[in-house]
């Protein structure tokens, strides 16, 4: 299967050179051709496995490249019991009638992009092998804080590679910080930017579309990826968990055979979501994608007008994880939509200079016929985790919040009963003064001490690398200014 550019169909690429390039040339993201579909049978037999040879049944439609030998070593180790504290890796939880989680944080820093980054590095090593490259490989992440942490995971000691996380100084938790900022591995660096995280990526970006940056790098023997949601082996994996969380429903009773069900995801840039939408196009009986914004709420705005608008303030909320304005990933909806590499450079160049843009009417209807969209406040989310704690003694972190709030209100105000899966992103255990605040509780302490605190009240078990932060040191504390990301990236591998 071949890969296209979002923004020139006439850029083409096996798999292997779209996980290692991340990014193509022009700044367009890589997308495969077309779907893979999996019929009623091929989903029966799916669901007879377990998560690991799920992925891998799943990935090796995509990746024609990769034998299923390969595939099946990456799932085992990237999801084997050492990383992931459940067998079920992603285990669904029922919390009432028609309405179940999808825990998707039962990984190595306790958040859902353990799900994609415990697979990535296998998948980027064996492409740097597939396609020739001799260079080493830097990966650059810009984190909205739990990309950064898990990448750093996922990649540290691995061999031939290094890596290097910006994060937003002031835009992430206590403990998200310190879960970087202690990170060991002899290859890694983490460096705060003073700004959000939108320069953060913005960035980023701009260094991987310097001609310049990577003809030096290039004589010194480096080249950079991404370990971002803009990366094909980011997202890919994530497809994945809609067709789990669909087979275990199922073979627990709860859905009959080819029902159709809704999946609400907190949304920051809409990596999670449009995994969801790729499974949809494949066949998975899906009936709406409820896509859940805090008050940074441009993509609701974008579902309900058509209108995509960055120029807006940005907020910071208990949910720093979906403080985006610019969610790089609808590219790749847009791209699927108009079919035209034309239109999406268009509106994306649009999007850069006037900060901007407008779809079509028949774009929109296509958009609005599988998805809808809602927002909630932090205060909102906040008497979401308060009242599922005490009714249903279930404890959710504030993006879950977010999503499992806005799924209520979208059922509510459409009087869609479809059953709906709330996908869970990160451990409450990772947002401690707001969920802690949530329920009452005053937590004037850092983040990472009231780790405990929320156990013993809650009666919940933290999840053990968080419970073993406390009392770590940081060993990255440096910042740097907003356009000083050059320089963090010569000094880093010179
Ligand atoms: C990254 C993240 C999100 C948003 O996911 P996207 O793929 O960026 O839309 C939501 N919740 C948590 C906890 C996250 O870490």
């Amino acid at each position: 299967m071949k890969y296209y550019s979002t923004r020139d169909r006439k850029v083409e690429i096996e798999s292997a050179g779209a996980i290692a390039m991340g990014l193509s040339r022009e700044g367009g993201l890589f997308v495969p051709e077309r779907l893979p579909k999996i019929g009623p049978e091929e989903l029966g037999r799916l669901c007879g496995l377990g998560y690991r040879e799920r992925a891998v049944q799943i990935m090796k439609l995509f990746l024609e490249d990769y034998s299923e030998e390969e595939l099946r070593a990456f799932a085992d180790a990237a999801y084997s019991s050492d990383k992931f504290d459940t067998d079920a890796v992603a285990p669904v939880v029922k919390l009432g009638e028609g309405r179940y989680i999808l825990e998707l944080w039962h990984g190595p820093t306790s958040a859902f992009k353990d799900m994609a980054l415990q697979m990535l590095p296998h998948l980027l090593t064996a492409a740097l092998k597939k396609t020739g490259e001799k260079k080493k490989v830097c990966i650059l992440v810009a984190t909205s804080g739990d990309t950064g942490k898990a990448a750093l995971e996922g990649f540290r000691d691995v061999e031939g590679t290094k890596i290097l996380v910006f994060y937003p100084r002031d835009g992430v938790s206590d403990v998200q910080k310190l879960q970087m900022t202690s990170q060991e591995g002899t290859n890694v660096r983490v460096a705060a930017i003073e700004g959000n995280f939108d320069d953060a990526q913005s960035g980023v970006k701009e260094v991987f579309s310097s001609a310049e940056l990577r003809e030096e790098l290039a004589a010194s023997g480096w080249f950079l990826s991404s370990a971002n949601s803009i990366n094909w082996g980011r997202l890919l994996p994530q497809i994945v968990y809609y067709f789990s969380a669909y087979c275990d429903l199922l073979n627990a009773g709860e859905i009959e055979e080819g029902e159709k069900i809704n999946f609400s995801v907190p949304t920051g840039n809409f990596g999670d979501i449009l995994a969801g939408f790729y499974a949809m196009q494949m066949g998975l009986p899906v009936s709406r994608l409820i896509c859940a914004s805090n008050k940074n709420d441009v993509l609701t705005d974008f579902f309900r007008t058509g209108e995509y608008n960055r120029v807006r303030p940005f907020y910071e909320t208990i949910s720093p994880s979906m403080d985006i304005l610019i969610s790089s990933n609808l590219e790749r909806l847009l791209s699927f939509l108009s079919g035209s590499g034309e239109t999406v450079a268009e509106l994306m160049d649009e999007l850069k200079s006037e900060g901007r843009y407008s779809v079509s009417p028949e774009l929109m209807k296509k958009i609005g016929s599988v998805f809808s969209a809602g927002s909630l406040d932090d205060e909102a989310s906040k008497s979401v985790i308060k009242r599922v704690f005490e009714e249903k003694d279930y404890l959710m972190d504030t993006h879950t919040a977010v999503a499992y709030g806005v799924m209520e209100k979208y059922r509510e105000e459409s009087g869609d009963k479809t059953k709906t899966v709330t996908l869970s992103t990160a451990s409450p255990f990772k947002f401690t003064p707001a969920v802690l605040d949530a329920l009452g509780e005053s937590g004037d302490k850092p983040g990472p001490e009231l780790i405990s605190v929320l156990s013993e009240k809650t009666g919940k078990p933290a999840p053990r690398p968080l419970a073993e932060l406390a009392g770590k040191k940081a060993r990255f504390t440096a910042s740097i200014k907003k356009d000083g990301l050059f320089d963090e990236v010569r000094d880093f591998l010179k």
